[in-house]
């Protein structure tokens, strides 16, 4: 998905509305539409990068700065339990907006969300084998 067809990039150039929280040079701040608990934010670079991987390191240090000011604002504001930042990268990874974004979700014990987390053990010997691999790709 290119800039040209992305409703973040419309939100950017207020072509559609949306519930802004923040918003600076670089930065946009936002409540999402489809919220799964109140506050429920997201938080975008202005420029159109589809996952963290493609995005230049010193935007992405500039959207974590501003990810812990609207962290803090949103936990004093909705005093939640605790909170979850979520990166979706790719549609098997559930990115429905092709468009670098960043989830603040606050959580309140137990609501329930995420309540499946699916681990298992590791086969002997693959945990060293797929760190061998991933390291070779640094
Ligand atoms: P993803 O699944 O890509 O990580 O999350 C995309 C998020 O964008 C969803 O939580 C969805 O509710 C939100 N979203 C999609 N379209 C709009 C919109 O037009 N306005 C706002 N505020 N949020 C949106
Ligand atoms: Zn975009």
């Amino acid at each position: 998905m290119s800039g040209d067809d992305c409703i973040f990039c419309k939100m950017v150039a207020d072509q559609i509305p949306v519930t802004k929280i923040y918003e600076d040079e670089i930065v946009l701040a936002f409540l999402d539409i489809g919220p799964i608990s109140d506050g429920h934010t997201l938080v975008i670079l202005k420029q159109h990068f589809e996952k963290l991987h493609e995005c230049p390191p010193q935007l992405l240090g500039q959207l974590a700065s501003c990810l812990i000011k609207i962290a803090r604002a949103v936990a004093s504001a909705m005093k939640p339990d605790g909170y979850n930042v979520l990166c979706n990268n790719g549609r098997a990874a559930g990115q429905l907006v092709g468009h670098l974004h960043f989830h603040i979700i606050p959580r309140n014990s137990g609501d329930g969300l995420f309540s499946r987390w699916p681990a298992y053990k590791y086969e002997e010997g693959k945990i060293g084998e797929i760190a061998t691999r991933i390291r070779k790709n640094l």
